[in-house]
């Protein structure tokens, strides 16, 4: 049995229904297997045995009460999973279907997402079963400043510096952070994603968007194309979805798609980003609203998706940016995708597409950035606001946007030659896993067994 074979059973034996967290360790230990076979010294060091495991996790309670002064209990997460190149860092997400596997698949990505960023920034993650959709804000606000009642004791701007994901925007890092300062009394760094004025960096926002991409076309510069002219679709309408859309019309490209957990809009004339806007960020209303304000918009509802599929990957594009959550691309999705000519997958969301049909995408040998790559943006302007902290000097938004651009070129250029130096040169799966491994794992070496 191989290494990777040995680790990968006996995680799923230990870890029993952690489906998550087993689908994004088997995706990074088979593209693994030639840098194991090249290179005896991890195993020697047992890396893969340590690696897994995290160092530390947390589980709390998350007592708070309603505005009818019903009490309502939630489970909290942190789970710390590697230091060897920096601070755990990773973010928290606030959604019904968050469990211990969920948070675990999320860090464990975290770990080499954060080493291919070029910062210094060790993994980790955490977040609530706790729906903040339908809360009016004061029970967001009461939730989160509960939840902080227990998480300002694990993390530091040294130590864990949380941030958002899905569910967890500005206003809940408004929340907690104003909770750790009335509890510890310090106006630290210990959250990305502040307010502009009280810690923020400028492009934070924007990061995981506009960083997507960026990732998609150095993709396709390599290959002589671009993404001007092309239309595009997007899954989601959250965060990462906005930013996506709003940098493809910068770079001349048409975006037609956004989706949420309810249905799908099809703007064959574009997506209005600033509609979109008013609808999921200053409203908070389903896109079902869009396409009524918008009347060459198409609304298509869930139930309305054939079996199996995701409806936003039914419609024919040149690149797809799939931003909303995990497995939200199935093998299914794929081959459609590609029986449809699209030539790029820029992936925003972390582990939207299922192995099978990244299988399938390595095979078309299109250009295929999976998520700890393509979505590194956003981690690396948070790394970019710890460094704005440190030094109390806030950078300007065009200072910031050209990290990142550079951040993003450097994560393919680093991914691009490692599939090279692998003999399997379109791969990025490969070339991202060993890239981002690699530097981690050799630290951990040289910091002896701890
Ligand atoms: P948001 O909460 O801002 O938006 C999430 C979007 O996805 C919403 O439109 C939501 O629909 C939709 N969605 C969530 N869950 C489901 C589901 N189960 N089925 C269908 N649609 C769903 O989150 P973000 O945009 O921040 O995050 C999106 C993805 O990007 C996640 O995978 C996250 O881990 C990843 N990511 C985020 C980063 C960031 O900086 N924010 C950084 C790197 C990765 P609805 O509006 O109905 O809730």
């Amino acid at each position: 049995m191989s290494y990777s074979t040995r680790i990968l059973t006996a995680l799923k034996e230990k870890n029993p229904s952690q489906n998550e967290f087993h689908q994004a360790v088997e995706e990074v230990l088979i593209s693994l297997a030639p840098l194991f076979d090249k290179e005896k010294k991890y195993e020697k060091h047992a890396i893969l045995e340590r690696i897994v495991i995290p160092e530390r996790q947390v589980i709390f309670r998350v007592p708070w009460v309603d505005d009818s002064g019903k009490i309502c209990v939630n489970y909290g997460y942190r789970v710390q999973f590697n230091t060897a190149i920096g601070p755990y860092k990773g973010g928290l997400r606030f959604h019904p279907s968050v469990n211990l596997g969920v948070i675990k698949f999320l860090g464990f990505e975290q770990i080499l997402k954060n080493s291919l960023t070029t910062l210094a920034m060790g993994g980790g993650k955490g977040g609530s079963d706790f729906d903040p959709k339908g809360k009016s804000d004061n029970e967001v606000m009461r939730f989160c400043q509960s939840f902080m009642n227990e998480l300002y004791r694990h993390i530091g701007a040294h130590t864990d510096v949380p941030a958002g994901d899905i569910g967890v925007g500005g206003r809940e890092i408004g929340y907690l952070f104003g909770q750790y300062k009335k509890l510890t009394n310090r106006f630290d760094g210990v959250l990305t994603g502040k307010g502009l004025n009280w810690g923020g960096s400028l492009v934070r926002p924007e990061a995981t968007g506009y960083g997507c991409v960026y990732f998609a076309q150095e993709m396709l510069k390599e290959r002589g194309e671009s993404l001007e002219g092309k239309v595009c679709t997007i899954s989601g309408a959250g965060n990462v979805a906005i930013y996506t859309i709003e940098k493809l019309y910068q770079v001349g490209a048409l975006p037609v798609t956004a989706s949420d957990s309810k249905g799908m809009i099809y703007d064959k004339e574009g997506i209005d980003v600033a509609l979109l806007k008013e609808i999921k960020e200053v409203k908070r209303e389903s896109l079902e609203s869009y396409a009524k304000i918008k009347k060459s918009a198409q609304y298509t509802p869930v139930s309305a998706y054939e079996e199996g599929c995701n409806g936003v990957w039914a419609i024919p594009c040149f690149a797809a940016f799939p931003s909303a959550t995990q497995n939200e691309l199935s093998q299914k999705d794929a081959k459609i995708l590609l029986q449809n000519g699209c030539k790029c997958v820029s992936e925003g969301a972390n582990m939207p597409s299922t192995n099978e049909a990244i299988e399938l995408f390595l095979q078309a040998k299109i250009c295929y950035g999976p998520g700890k790559a393509a979505n590194a943006g956003g981690v690396a302007v948070s790394g970019l606001e710890m460094a704005q902290n440190a030094s109390m000097n806030p950078w300007s938004f065009e200072v910031v946007d050209s990290h990142l651009h550079r951040i993003m070129e450097s994560i393919f250029a680093n991914a691009s030659a490692t599939a090279k130096e692998f003999g399997d040169p379109t791969n990025l799966v490969l070339g991202a896993n060993i890239a981002g491994f690699r530097k981690v794992a050799d630290a951990m070496i040289d910091q002896g067994v701890v």
